[in-house]
């Protein structure tokens, strides 16, 4: 009876109260926030297992026999995300009134991880979507939500998160995208740099400076607006070659005299500082979750070869060298996952994560780098070589140390909040 009790409860609110489940970020309805009492728990919802067991087939049976060629060709993998978006591993987090499935931080992280098992550049390409939508998933008002993440459930369309300029990064103050109202639009210059899903967008998240006075704080200074990729004045750069990850889509993007409705302005004028900020709460933990997807599958690569390979007339897993670096790679896996969970399970609950959400970019975002630098080293000479997985896997995980906030910026936020319990 009482295991029964949400889905009583469920149906005499929408009884009651038809619009209880407007566009919002509530914290997320996952069992092991749902039932106190029952304290601290690793044991995943049957709800969980199901989402984390489908990722996993998908990763193993149709994203790894096809990563490879992906890899070497950088052709977007189109199939691959219309299969994901299918089977429910996209866009998780669409709240339900938006058509989407309505899940927490904690059930997108456990996907992630299985999809960045396969690859980590698809994996991006679909966390991508999830970046771009965040600021309206916890800025936008119900129309808004219903028209932009609305048409996303219905087919599998891409978004982007255009923030980074080529002149600012890490310091977002210093963005110079400018924003001009006009009557009832906004007209948008500038450039930007690094967008994942540049040039596969259907929109965009955009952050512009709408407050010219250099001096405006940034809390004032800049506004965030949902910008349609088919607004004349928009010219999308050529296609990245990245280090790695190079099936995602990573391009620089021109603005020229685009015209933006007010309608599509995010809260109101002078708020996009915090709502572009605050969607890393959300984003960072599974951007670590993939960081662990990597980590994992480097790890299984290489004791699977040490359990294979022989010298000195036994399996390398026997040298005791060897066997420690597979200890510290698992040690290392284990913890990054606590990491990213703590993470989601924070902001699944309602609470700000900013701490948590730092903490397990930064570490995963190390371990997966140690990781697979690692197992390069497992497989000696074939680790250097492309015919083996395991380069890929070292290619692909220093961007972990880089988007989403780099390395050092995690460490100064992480820093900053730490410090911050100790003023107060
Ligand atoms: C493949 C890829 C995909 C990306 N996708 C997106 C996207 O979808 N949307 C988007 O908006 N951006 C995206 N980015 C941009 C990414 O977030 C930035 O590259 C990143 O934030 C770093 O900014 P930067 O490159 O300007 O480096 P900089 O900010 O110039 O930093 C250079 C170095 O200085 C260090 N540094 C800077 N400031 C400090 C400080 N205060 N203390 C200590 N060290 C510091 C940095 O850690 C770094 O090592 C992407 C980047 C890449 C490469």
């Amino acid at each position: 009876l009482i295991s029964l009790f949400p889905f009583v409860l469920q149906l005499l609110r929408s009884l009651l109260w038809p619009g209880w489940r407007s566009c919002s970020s509530k914290p997320a309805q996952n069992v092991h926030l749902s039932k106190p009492g029952h304290g601290f728990s690793f044991e995943l919802t049957d709800e969980q297992k199901e989402f984390q067991a489908t990722a996993r087939k998908f990763a193993l049976e149709e994203i790894i026999p096809v990563a490879a060629q992906y890899d070497r060709t950088g052709e977007y993998p189109v199939p691959l995300i219309k299969r994901a978006w299918e089977l429910g591993l996209m866009n998780s987090h669409i709240p339900e009134s938006c058509g989407g499935l309505g899940l927490g931080s904690f059930e997108a992280c456990l996907i992630t991880e299985e999809l960045a098992y396969g690859c980590t550049g698809v994996q991006t390409a679909i966390e991508a979507n999830s970046l771009g939508q965040m600021p309206v998933i916890i800025a936008g008002n119900e129309q808004q939500q219903k028209k932009y993440l609305g048409r996303m459930t219905e087919e599998p369309l891409m978004c982007a998160y255009c923030v980074t300029e080529p002149g600012a990064g890490s310091d977002v103050a210093g963005i110079r995208t400018r924003a001009e109202r006009k009557g009832d639009e906004y007209i948008i210059n500038g450039q930007k740099m690094w967008i994942t899903n540049g040039g596969k967008a259907n929109w965009y998240f955009l952050l512009a400076r709408t407050d010219p006075d250099p001096r405006a704080p940034a809390s004032k200074a800049f506004t965030g607006f949902i910008v349609e990729a088919d607004s004349p004045g928009i010219q999308v750069g050529r296609k990245e070659l990245n280090m790695g990850q190079r099936c995602s889509d990573t391009r620089g993007i021109v603005f020229e005299d685009v015209r933006v409705p007010k309608e599509n302005v995010l809260i109101a004028e002078g708020a996009g500082f915090k709502i572009a900020m605050g969607a890393f709460d959300k984003t960072r933990p599974p951007v670590a979750a993939g960081a662990v997807g990597l980590a994992r599958r480097a790890l299984d690569e290489a004791t699977r070869y040490a359990l294979e390979r022989k010298t000195f007339g036994k399996p390398i897993v026997e040298h005791q060298a060897v066997a420690f670096l597979l200890a510290e790679m698992a040690m290392k896996v284990e913890l990054a996952r606590l990491g990213y969970q703590r993470a989601a399970w924070e902001v699944d609950a309602g609470r700000r994560n900013t701490f948590y959400a730092s903490i397990a970019k930064a570490f995963a975002g190390d371990v997966a780098n140690q990781v697979a630098t690692d197992a390069v080293q497992i497989f000696g000479g074939n680790g250097f070589n492309t015919e083996y997985p395991v380069e890929k896997l070292m290619r692909d995980a220093k961007i972990y140390q880089i988007y989403e906030g780099t390395a050092q910026i995690q460490r100064v936020i992480i820093a900053r909040e730490h410090l911050g319990r100790y003023k107060n």
